[in-house]
């Protein structure tokens, strides 16, 4: 019994990471920000992968998202510890990301440039559909009893650590760049590289998140990889900074 327990805590573990590493990759630095082109069958590939992990309507976390930079601290942020506190951002985030995702309106001002695809319409804007395969695809691969401890721990997790990304890298951590995001390492190497929030929100537009000495963005050995391999192209390979630098500070 204690060793199933042990197995679907690590395996639900193991699909947080999968599910982060498709966030990071495909949805924030490739969609929202355009940082990384992938070609179309890795892009179909990602877009798969966080179907069944996570049920994610890209377009919806894409709209937050870049309502988040067009807005960060102000009276629009979806998200903002600096207004209503970090811990009410770390335990409400998915209520907080609801009232933009489920707006249209503002789902299809923030994505103009992504319009839904007969795909999306026929399955990838399906959540349900989606967290329902890959719930089936866990029980076949390793039994119910597993997959009903795996699941349930992959789903808090995962939405834990999206809220951490919101909360605790814009309240604690190092500061180079003059906003309020902050880069926290240790968060960082559970969230593929989204933990070095500051460097991002410095320079959104940058396939890269570790800037500074001593910094480790998980995601960029693969993405620099992938690049070499043809299976993507990086926007520039210099970081375009939109705030200024400033003597590091630790918050
Ligand atoms: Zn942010
Ligand atoms: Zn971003």
């Amino acid at each position: 019994m204690l060793g199933t327990v042990l197995f679907g805590l690590l395996l639900g573990f193991c699909v947080t990471m999968v599910a982060n590493y498709c966030t990071t990759v495909y949805l924030h630095r490739g969609l929202t920000h355009a940082a990384l082109r992938t070609k179309p069958w890795l892009g179909a590939t990602f877009k798969t992968v966080l179907w069944v992990t996570t049920g994610m309507r890209e377009r919806q976390w894409v709209a937050v998202h870049r309502k988040h930079h067009a807005f960060t601290d102000e009276t629009d942020d979806p998200h903002s510890p600096a207004r209503i506190g970090w811990l009410r951002v770390q335990l409400t985030n998915p209520a907080l990301y609801r009232r933009v995702a489920r707006d249209d309106k503002q789902v299809a001002k923030y994505t103009r440039d992504l319009p839904p695809t007969r795909a999306d319409r026929v399955l990838f804007d399906h959540a349900l559909l989606g967290l329902a395969v890959g719930v089936v695809l866990l029980v076949f691969a390793f039994g119910w009893q597993v997959a009903a401890i795996a699941f349930p721990f992959h789903v808090v997790l995962y939405l834990g650590l999206s809220g951490s990304v919101n909360s605790i890298a814009h309240t604690f951590g190092r500061r180079t760049y003059s906003t309020s995001a902050t880069n926290v390492q240790w968060l960082a190497l559970i969230t593929a590289g989204e933990g070095l929030h500051n460097n991002h929100h410095g320079a959104p537009t940058s396939a890269r998140l570790s800037i500074n000495q001593r910094e480790f963005d998980p995601a960029w050995l693969s993405i620099r990889a992938m690049a070499k391999l043809g299976w993507l192209t990086v926007r520039h390979d210099t970081p375009k900074f939109v705030v200024p630098r400033i003597s590091p500070t630790k918050v």
